[in-house]
């Protein structure tokens, strides 16, 4: 799909509006009002409900009582960006150095802004995936870019090679991929990371990847694109902690790549918030040095809470598409007889005591036919809170 861009400046320069003049994401922010007025499960956000590992957060109350309270250095702490190094060689085998080729950001949603704002001209098109993380769309238009998407269609949400290379061209500056994908779970395949470094580098194209969900991921391996043959150096790999540690309020998050595209972007970041969360950065630092197992125990304990919704929402009358990782499930409301999932979304509470969001949220067209059923519920809570979710679904059967 090709378009400009639902998403622009207002006249006034005050905010994004989306193609009906309303400001955007109003979505999220009416669903998680409305489990709050309805008392719904709310399984529209993607946030858990649980604190991650017990070291990383004694941690960051250390690091508050020993004083490591004030503006850390620019780039982040010179220990967590060693331990970002050395995270990416012993999971992937890569070597980003901690002086120049690692940055620290007040989250990934920081490091896709700078780095947007840093390497996008006005006019230049920026390529990513459909649907997308609703944060892509705002950034590329503040950064003044042109949105060109290729869509992932159900049931495996893998693009089509050909759509991939239609959309791809010499005027492209960036593609943005993310894997493992948020709305759909997905886990992209080897092929397709192929194609996209063959074609970024036929075009003279960068690669930013956005892999927060890099560790959360079922049976399947996760393959930062960056380890692809020849595709290091025109790649810039963006990840946080929040997703993997269940830390989404503390906002740190990272990248790494070529020294001249973190420079870039480091002097974007500078303007954006300088620096964030000093006593978070050890905590984050102790978090990506945790042993292999913990890592492994985050994923099966993930993997559990997607097999109980997965489940309960197949028992429930949906056709779901199961994910090979991330927060997130998809699931079709079409064969309960729901064709509008936004207006199915609104029902929900009352219906089944439960909080959605259609997969036209994460679209350039809210009125997309490919998505127009589709559904994404989030299982990244609390066993007894996905079984009161499952309960209230089956309602739904009669
Ligand atoms: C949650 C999320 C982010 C934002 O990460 P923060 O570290 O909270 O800024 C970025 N990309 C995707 C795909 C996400 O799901």
């Amino acid at each position: 799909m090709v378009v400009d861009g639902p998403w622009r400046r207002t006249a006034e320069g005050a905010g994004l509006v989306d193609e009906d003049g309303h400001v955007s994401s109003t979505i999220f922010a009416e669903m998680s009002a409305l489990a709050l007025r309805t008392g719904a499960v709310n399984l529209g956000q993607g946030f858990p409900d649980e604190d991650g590992p017990e070291a990383v957060l004694a941690e960051a109350v250390a690091a508050i009582e020993r004083g490591e309270n004030q503006y850390p250095p620019g780039p982040g702490t010179l220990d967590l960006r060693t331990a970002i190094s050395e995270h990416q060689r012993r999971f992937y085998g890569l070597q980003p150095d901690p002086q120049g080729e690692v940055l620290v950001t007040a989250g990934a949603t920081e490091a896709l802004a700078a780095t947007l704002l840093a390497l996008v001209e006005h006019g230049d098109e920026v390529v990513t995936f459909e649907p997308f993380y609703d944060a892509y769309g705002g950034l590329i238009a503040l950064a003044g870019g042109r949105h060109r998407t290729v869509k992932l269609r159900a049931p495996d949400f893998q693009p089509d090679p050909d759509e991939l290379r239609a959309v791809v061209t010499d005027r492209t500056r960036i593609i943005l991929v993310n894997t493992p994908h948020n709305p759909t779970g997905t886990v992209l395949d080897r092929g397709t990371l192929d194609l996209v470094a063959e074609l970024a580098e036929r075009h003279d194209a960068i690669i930013v990847t956005d892999e927060v969900y890099e560790h959360l991921t079922f049976d399947v391996r996760h393959v930062p694109i960056a380890t692809l043959p020849g595709a290091a150096g025109r790649t810039l790999t963006i990840s946080s902690g929040g997703k993997t540690f269940s830390t989404t309020g503390w906002k740190i998050g990272w990248l790494s790549g070529p020294r001249e595209l973190v420079t870039a972007v480091s002097t974007v970041k500078q303007y954006l918030s300088y620096v964030n969360g000093a006593p978070f950065q050890p905590a984050m630092a102790t978090g990506l040095r945790l042993p292999d197992a913990a890592f492994t125990a985050i994923a099966d304990g993930l993997r559990g809470k997607r097999d109980l919704l997965s489940a309960g929402l197949s028992a429930a009358g949906f056709d779901t598409f199961r994910p090979d990782g991330t927060y997130f499930i998809v699931a079709d409301a079409a064969r309960l007889g729901f064709d509008d999932a936004a207006a199915f979304c609104r029902a929900l509470p009352e219906l089944a005591g439960v909080v959605a969001v259609p997969l036209s949220a994460f679209c350039l067209d809210r009125h997309d036919p490919d998505y127009a059923s589709l559904v994404r519920f989030a299982f990244c809570k609390r066993i007894e809170v996905l079984e009161r979710a499952v309960d209230g679904l089956a309602r739904l059967r009669s």
